[in-house]
């Protein structure tokens, strides 16, 4: 017997408690004892009935991920075989559902004849978030209890159910208030005693029969557009459309099918890496857990344009007073009132109540004086992108400020090292970069100056936590991690637009391969000026490159993107679609002429590995520069602020799966044909001699 699971008799009720924190997750360890327990009240004459709980506040999270792949040792059984001998159990199981029953989780808890569930307790099953399909009958016995509607809804978009709700649809049987256990007894004995049958969920027919099966077309068709390249929320619906037709075991067997193929593909692989580098993320090497932090329990915001308002509505948004400054008044004004409107368009499209709006609005003040800082825990920075600003505001921010105060930056692309030197406390200055639209999008690029101390990174790393951001710590470099390595692409495809490709080409194969716009679209939202003025910048920086031209003619004809209604492309009064544009079409033909290109036609595979190879060739160089702690760290910085997909796991593990010896070939191509923008990385070049990936790269 293991220890991670637990048994005792109470009566004649065996009480079986997995018990292997944190998640209870089911392990071949766990396996093994809750067979071993159950065979044993199966041959225990004295046991009538048994009890399935969790220990601790879950009931099972979901099977052990990071057991995937490994061969099952001798001796345990498969989950799916622990599920079906529950359920053809002739003792009745109840489960004693007290905290999450996901995945494999909510399987055993189907494979049991009962389930009683606590209040703060829900069920779900999430596994079309890790790239497959639940193979442990859920697909079969989820809708059996709930019915079809219902399990497509839990199932195709991964989403758990509150125990009110589980009640309501059929998933369990009770809601118990009091002791769980004690009533889960209860009701075993009362079953055991009634002398019928145990209830064999697989057996029950009324919600899977007569299905019109136009609910799976029409499932397919609602989430087409947000499941683009993906199979396992397809696979989904065809294993939920199979238990209105098959039996099921023919059911399960059909499910078995998909669940083993779905395992092993890149999907799967990526959405898996996804999980684990979200959860790696928090760790940094020299700061542990255990790290002093500062207690924020008042924020200021310096700058109430696009991105101060913005950061401001997530401290709001998570209960914190913030206060935000602006030089003059009716700066401020505006700052405030876009934030309002803001709100007010939440609560009209039904996303927050008018309570809780105002209960944000109300923990958000303004003020044009300095001296109303003195009280912050941590001042954000958000003025123009201009140096000798910064600094002053630095200065005084220094001046006004409590001397334990964390005094941050949101710059895109300034030297925090520098900034710090404008205040006597460079340990507790440090960047914070969000991201547009700062109150929605998730990426928060935290980042370490060489003088932070620990307890602030400590303390931005937990905000972040505290904002629902993920934060991810980066160094100070041009761009930090994720502008660096965009601004490299986007200017890389503005090269392919002057030597023949057209920006709705680029755009397509960028979307096609699961972004959710491409660069020339990102560039006309985010303002076709803001990325010139950059490049301006930059341009001093490397005077000696290659530098784009057509930027420069597109941004002398005040086509500024969807602010102008034309930029890269048109767009009809108020509508963000992007239309193509012959104007742009000509403009492009020129610039080609003007530079001397004779134009050339652009497979859609070489728009694709120009872009994505000239990403992933950076990465290795913020990587080689100790500017992220490890290559899984990047792969979120691009899921989050830039919307790499999830099933392809980030432009890092992306690498590693087609294989750097390829990337690398390419990347010395693109050396060729654009210059030190591509310089091969020379982390890349030894990964790739080596035979080995980003993945097996650690910094010393
Ligand atoms: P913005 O022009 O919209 O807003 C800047 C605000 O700062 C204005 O309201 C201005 O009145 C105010 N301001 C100027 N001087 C000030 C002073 N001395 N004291 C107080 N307020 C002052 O700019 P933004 O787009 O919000 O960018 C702000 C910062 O965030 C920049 O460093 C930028 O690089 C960075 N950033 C911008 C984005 C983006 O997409 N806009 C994304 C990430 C980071």
């Amino acid at each position: 017997m293991t220890d991670v699971v637990k048994f005792e008799k109470q009566g004649a009720i065996g009480v079986i408690t997995i018990d292997s924190p944190p998640a209870n997750a089911i392990s071949f360890a766990v396996k093994k004892g809750l067979n071993d327990y159950f065979q044993a009240c199966l041959e225990d004459h004295e046991c009538k009935a048994i009890v399935l709980t969790g220990g601790g506040r879950m009931f099972v999270a979901g099977a052990d991920i990071s057991e995937f792949g490994q061969t099952t040792p001798e001796g345990v059984p498969e989950l799916e075989d622990i599920i079906t001998n529950f359920e053809l159990s002739p003792k009745p199981i109840v489960a004693a559902i007290n905290g999450f029953a996901l995945g494999g989780g909510m399987e055993l808890a189907m494979g049991c004849h009962y389930r009683l569930i606590a209040p703060t307790a829900s069920v779900g099953q999430p596994e079309v978030n890790l790239g497959f399909i639940p193979g442990g009958g859920g697909t079969q016995r989820l809708p059996r209890l709930v019915g079809v509607e219902m399990a497509l809804e839990m199932i195709v978009r991964g989403n758990p159910i509150d125990a009110e709700k589980a009640l309501a649809a059929g998933a369990v049987d009770e809601i118990v208030d009091g002791d769980l256990i004690a009533r889960a007894v209860e009701f075993a004995e009362e079953r055991a005693d009634s002398g019928e049958a145990p209830r064999q969920t697989g057996q029950l027919t009324e919600k899977v029969s007569d299905v019109d099966p136009k609910i799976f077309d029409d499932w397919r068709e609602k989430i087409a557009p947000k499941s683009r390249n993906m199979e396992a929320p397809f696979e989904c619906i065809n294993a939920i459309e199979a238990s209105t037709k098959l039996d099921i075991v023919e059911g399960i067997a059909f499910e078995r099918e998909i669940f083993v193929r779905l395992m092993a593909t890149n999907e799967a692989k990526s959405m898996r890496h996804m999980f684990f580098a979200e959860r790696e993320v928090a760790k940094i090497p020299d700061v542990p857990r255990d790290t002093a932090q500062q207690e924020i329990k008042k924020a200021a915001i310096i700058g109430s344009g696009t991105m101060g308002g913005g950061i401001a509505m997530n401290f709001a948004n998570a209960g914190i007073p913030v206060v935000v400054v602006d030089v003059a008044q009716d700066a401020l004004d505006a700052g405030l009132k876009k934030v309002k409107d803001n709100y007010a368009g939440s609560v009209s499209r039904g996303r927050i109540s008018q309570d809780k709006m105002d209960e944000c609005v109300s923990l958000i003040s303004g003020t044009t004086d300095y001296a109303d800082l003195g009280d912050a825990d941590i001042v954000i920075e958000a003025v123009f992108e201009d140096m000798s600003l910064k600094k002053k505001i630095f200065a005084e921010l220094d001046n006004v400020c409590k001397p334990e105060a964390i005094l941050a930056s949101n710059t895109s692309s300034l030297d925090i090292n520098e900034i710090a030197t404008a205040t006597n406390r460079p340990d507790r200055v440090c960047g914070t970069h969000f991201f547009s639209p700062a109150n929605v999008m998730k990426l928060m690029e935290n980042v370490r100056t060489d003088k932070s101390s620990k307890e602030t990174i400590a303390t931005i790393m937990s905000l972040a936590k505290k904002l629902r951001k993920t934060g991810v710590l980066v160094g100070v470099g041009d761009g930090f991690v994720g502008n660096r390595m965009l601004h490299i692409a986007a200017r890389i495809a503005e090269f392919m637009l002057e030597e023949g490709a057209l920006p709705e080409q680029v755009d397509k194969v960028i979307y096609d391969f699961g972004f959710p716009m491409g660069p020339f679209v990102m560039s006309d939202l985010a303002g076709v000026d803001v990325r010139y003025l950059i490049r301006q910048e930059q341009k001093k920086l490397y005077a000696d490159r290659r530098q784009s031209v057509i930027i420069d003619r597109l941004y002398e004809t005040g086509r500024y993107g969807q602010k102008t209604n034309a930029g890269w492309y048109k767009y009809e009064d108020g509508s963000r679609k992007a239309i193509p544009d012959s104007f742009m079409e000509d403009l492009i033909v020129k610039t080609s002429a003007e530079l001397g290109f004779e134009r050339r036609s652009f497979s859609d595979d070489e728009i694709l590995e120009t872009y994505l190879y000239s990403i992933i060739n950076t990465g290795a160089k913020v990587l080689e520069e100790g500017l992220a702690i490890r290559s899984s760290d990047i792969d979120v910085v691009w899921h989050y602020g830039y919307g790499f997909p999830r099933y392809w796991g980030g432009p890092m593990f992306y690498a590693d799966l087609i294989g750097l010896p390829k990337i690398y070939e390419k990347v010395i191509e693109l050396h060729e044909r654009y210059g030190a923008w591509c310089e091969p990385s020379n982390l890349l070049k030894s990964l790739a001699e080596e035979g080995k990936g980003f993945k097996d790269f650690s910094p010393a």
